[in-house]
């Protein structure tokens, strides 16, 4: 039989914000464990939260950001269970009154095309506490508790069951992580785990509609564990349907090491964590007015850039998907046209040679020695005759590793491209003399020796001839 996959994400992001959700400690990664704790956050006894208004605010911004609803009124809720992790015995989350509803997020096919266009529906996004961390490891008994993390501030974005394949997951992870980016909701960073993600995985028979029972993968916090922990258990849920056995829902995890997810625990039950409103919090009441103030101070978000790059620059949608996949990377290519403006030129240079040499040294874009002033002064040496396109090349491969100005690295490694026609007709007139074969052959009609008269002279000038002079000279003094 063939089936169809069936893909829902949940993403926690941690909000940007210095402070805990409910109390003053510091949200800073990396600290000595349980040095940003207090009565609050650790659960004692007799204190009362109070809730960051920040972290409401870039609740509501992130909303915004992703065409929802925000709900005039919502309202924290006690999502109850037991771990060590969790001092209070309860989470602090959002329950049947979310923050906002009913949004959505495009993505795009490779090709960046208007007909691979996909929204995936956002069906709410809500405030809650993260917990703390188990440490297991280092210990000569036991494990331990490190309490710095409870309290951080999370949003919850949970997307509909309309994502269908792991490149789907995985587009819709990027996209919405640059949109939080953008928005300056969450810096996103998934080596520190403050972007991380449960996938709702199952399949069904193709052209059915009822959804099939699905597994969910716990917390990976990489694009390539996603799309690899998805491909996995597509296969393993055919495997099941396929030997007549019934998919079970459970919890399962990604074990990266061995390249497969394995059953955690059979799947809880909203039922079971036992919801019930947060008494200790007032009820949220955010009027219209207070929206509109947020969404006053939304910069461009990642969409509407990429059209406008479509429509002020003339780029193929493809280029402006990628350049809009970053703002840092958009804001570089923008810096770069407006001194040197042919856009598809610096959209070539800036996409092909910048990203592979930054991804070659495992660098972002904001790492980046070389500046967008440069890269355009480098383009105007292209173009104004200072140094051949293949040079160029060279030039920029040292621009990026030494961020020196492309004029200096010309000048001290003697780059500038030969355009004399009287030294360029001198060594010319001595290639044709040493090569009669050919030029007989030329002269017969054999056009396509033209290239290697080109290749002697650029050998012979180590590339820096200038080619369309070479042609032109070639062509003169071979059809004379
Ligand atoms: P929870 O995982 O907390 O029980 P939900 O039932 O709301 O919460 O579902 C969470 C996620 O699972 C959502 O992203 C939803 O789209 C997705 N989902 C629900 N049912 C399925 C299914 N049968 N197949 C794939 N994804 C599903
Ligand atoms: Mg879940
Ligand atoms: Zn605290």
């Amino acid at each position: 039989m063939k089936y169809e996959t069936v893909i829902g994400l949940e993403v926690h992001a941690q909000v940007m914000t210095k402070t805990k959700i409910f109390c003053g400690c510091s949200t800073q990664f990396g600290s000595a464990p349980n040095s940003q704790v207090c009565p609050i956050c650790l659960g004692l006894p007799g204190v009362l939260p109070v809730l960051n208004r920040d972290v409401l605010e870039l609740g509501i911004r992130l909303g915004i950001a992703t065409h929802c609803k925000v709900a005039p009124h919502s309202r924290f809720a006690r999502k109850n269970y037991f771990y060590p992790d969790l001092p209070k015995g309860y989470q602090v989350s959002m329950f049947e009154l979310p923050l906002t509803e009913h949004g959505y997020v495009e993505i795009f096919s490779d090709s960046g095309a208007e007909k691979g266009r996909k929204k995936i529906g956002l069906t709410r996004i809500h405030m809650e506490e993260d917990a703390g961390k188990n440490l297991h490891e280092g210990f000569e008994t036991g494990s331990r508790v490190d309490l710095n993390r409870a309290g951080v501030p999370l949003l919850e974005i949970v997307s509909e069951p309309e994502i269908s394949s792991g490149e789907e997951a995985v587009a819709y992870l990027k996209a919405l992580r640059a949109i939080l980016i953008y928005a300056g909701v969450s810096d996103a960073d998934m080596e520190k785990g403050n972007f991380r993600c449960d996938a709702n995985i199952s399949i069904r028979p193709v052209g059915t509609s009822k959804l099939g029972t699905r597994s969910e993968i716990k917390n990976m916090n990489s694009f390539r564990y996603v799309q690899k922990a998805i491909q996995y258990e597509i296969l393993r849920q055919e495997e099941v349907l396929e030997e007549g056995g019934r998919v079970v829902q459970e919890t399962r995890l990604w074990d990266a090491k061995k390249g497969i997810t394995r059953p955690m625990r059979s799947k809880e039950q909203a039922h079971d964590y036992r919801y019930f409103p947060e008494p200790d919090l007032v009820p949220l009441k955010i009027d219209e007015e207070w929206i509109a103030r947020v969404a006053a101070t939304l910069p461009e978000m990642p969409d509407a850039k990429r059209k406008r790059f479509v429509e002020t620059y003339g780029l193929p949608a493809y280029d402006a998907a990628i350049l809009t996949s970053s703002q840092a990377l958009a804001n570089f290519f923008e810096e770069a046209v407006s001194i040197f403006p042919k856009a598809k030129m610096v959209s070539n240079w800036v996409m092909g040679d910048l990203l592979r040499e930054l991804n070659q040294e495992n660098k972002e874009i904001e790492d980046a020695l070389v500046t967008p002033k440069q890269l355009a002064a480098m383009l105007k040496l292209i173009e104004d005759g200072t140094i051949s396109g293949k040079i160029a090349k060279t030039v920029f491969e040292e621009m990026v590793q030494s961020g020196k100005d492309p004029t200096v690295i010309v000048r001290e490694k003697g780059l500038t491209q030969v355009n004399d026609a009287g030294a360029l007709g001198q060594m010319i007139d001595e290639i044709l003399e040493a090569n009669p074969k050919e030029v007989a052959g030329y002269r017969g009609g054999k056009k396509k020796l033209m290239g290697f008269f080109v290749g002697q002279v650029m050998r012979q000038t180590g590339g820096k001839a200038n080619p369309g002079k070479v042609n032109e000279l070639l062509k003169e003094k071979l059809e004379k």
